[in-house]
């Protein structure tokens, strides 16, 4: 098709080609005729010449209009385009045989124009079509000598040039006409295969410079992908340095103060104690961050499974979590449907789930608040949800939320404690098992996380 298509392309522009060609003809044959006329006055049928060449200016004309409607047409018009081809190279051999006949026929040597124009019908026309041609122009040729020969129609000697009377010697007259023939087909054939050839090679070149437009194209899209891993990498590189900054200056105030003998016995294990929190902090960091590492690659979508009610792991999770609740004066709810069917899942993946969601809970409510953690199941899914009545997310931090890092301004100002790594993780351990998760907050009012993982079966 693409093929068709650039053959097209190059059909027309050869058809305009070959209609400049004929303006040169026209003008060619008129001072030829003139100078025939000036030269040898009386000796050249000048009205039907001329005639003839008017002809062609005139079909020129109108091959000249009808090359503007094909010059908008689209691969469709192909079989129009060639037809258009053919008709202009069969009426241009007619037109060569009226001003042959008119000019002393077959002796005049003119005569080999014939081949002229069968090497332009190679040009333009598939290989068949352009040795159909050259049939016809055979056919023509010998048709006008036999015809002159038998006097079917009358010869028009050029006194001087061609009274030899040549077309009337049959043997002259028939290797003349063979050797016409052979010349025609011997024409096509080799102009053909050279055109053929370099058609074929211009297709190649421009397949392969697709091609490698392709590639370019390719390689400019890795390139990006790259320059994005190397900004994400840098990123996360500082996030983590700044995590730690914290925790690290704490810890090393509390030291310096214990070695250096500053702190009153009765302050020290409180700052031990404080030093020995920041330590658990920045052991939880490293170990979400280890977990995230873990996340992104293939062998953890590939982790171990089995058959998991997902209510025993909730419960086990709220009782751990309901002393840190409690502390902070929250009421922590459970409500788990009956017959909630099991799902094939890490376990230790899924108890992760549960803690993050309870635990931001927890983190992001206002004492007096209340939170319950729900487990139902519909036809294909099971669902669970955490829900609180807390500080709640911006609409337009909504999007970001399960982004690796990312900490909404109203929970940083809540609580300094926090990587932005918890969601994000969750968010890959629900999609990893097949399932997925999203949000519903109203800022101010609450919030409630619903994942749903596929019933197993
Ligand atoms: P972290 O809690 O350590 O900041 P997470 O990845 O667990 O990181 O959460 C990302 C962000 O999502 C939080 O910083 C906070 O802005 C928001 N968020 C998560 N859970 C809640 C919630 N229950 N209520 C309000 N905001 C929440």
């Amino acid at each position: 098709m693409e093929e068709q298509l650039s053959f097209h392309t190059e059909l027309i522009e050869r058809i305009d080609w070959l209609l400049r060609l004929r303006w040169l003809a026209v003008a060619g044959t008129l001072a030829a005729i003139l100078a025939a006329y000036v030269l040898f006055p009386g000796v050249l049928p000048i009205g039907p010449m001329v005639a003839i060449v008017a002809a062609i200016a005139f079909y020129n004309l109108l091959f000249l209009l009808y090359a503007r409607v094909l010059h908008e047409a689209r691969v469709d018009r192909w079989q129009r385009t060639l037809s258009f081809a053919s008709v202009q190279i069969v009426l241009d051999l007619l037109a060569l045989a009226a001003l042959l006949h008119f000019s002393g026929g077959v002796e005049n040597p003119c005569a080999m124009f014939f081949v002229l124009h069968v090497i332009i019908a190679s040009i333009l026309l598939p290989r068949g079509m352009s040795f159909a041609v050259a049939g016809f122009a055979s056919s023509l040729f010998a048709a006008l000598a036999l015809l002159e020969y038998s006097g079917l129609i009358p010869h028009y000697p050029l006194p001087g040039l061609t009274g030899l009377g040549l077309q009337q010697q049959l043997p002259y007259l028939l290797v003349n006409i063979l050797a016409v023939v052979v010349a025609l087909f011997a024409a096509v054939y080799m102009a053909s295969s050279i055109s053929g050839q370099l058609r074929a090679r211009e297709s190649e070149v421009v397949k392969s410079s697709k091609a490698a437009a392709a590639r370019s194209r390719e390689l400019e899209a890795v390139t990006s992908r790259l320059r994005r891993i190397d900004e994400e990498r840098t990123r996360f590189m500082m996030l983590v340095s700044h995590e730690q900054r914290a925790p690290l200056n704490t810890i090393y105030s509390v030291l310096d103060l214990a070695t250096g003998g500053y702190a009153p016995p009765e302050k020290s294990q409180e700052m031990l104690l404080r030093a020995k929190q920041r330590v658990t902090e920045m052991l939880n960091l490293i170990n979400e961050l280890l977990m995230l590492a873990k996340a992104r690659e293939e062998e953890f979508k590939e982790e171990e499974t089995e058959l998991t009610q997902l209510a025993d792991i909730l419960q086990d999770v709220v009782r751990l979590m309901r002393v840190e609740a409690e502390s902070k004066d929250l009421f922590l709810g459970v409500d788990i449907a009956p017959d909630v069917p099991p799902v094939w899942v890490n376990p230790d993946r899924i108890k992760l789930v549960w803690t993050n969601l309870l635990s931001n809970a927890i983190k992001y409510t206002e004492p007096g608040g209340i939170i319950v953690a729900s487990l139902s199941a519909n036809e294909g899914f099971v669902r669970g949800s955490v829900r609180d009545t807390g500080i709640g997310i911006a609409p337009e931090d909504q999007p970001n939320i399960f982004s690796d890092f990312f900490r909404a301004r109203n929970a940083r100002q809540m609580s300094a404690i926090g990587t932005g790594i918890g969601l994000s993780l969750v968010k890959r351990i629900i999609e990893n098992a097949g399932g997925r998760i999203w949000l519903r907050s109203e800022l101010g009012k609450g919030s409630e996380f619903v994942f749903e993982l596929p019933r197993g079966a």
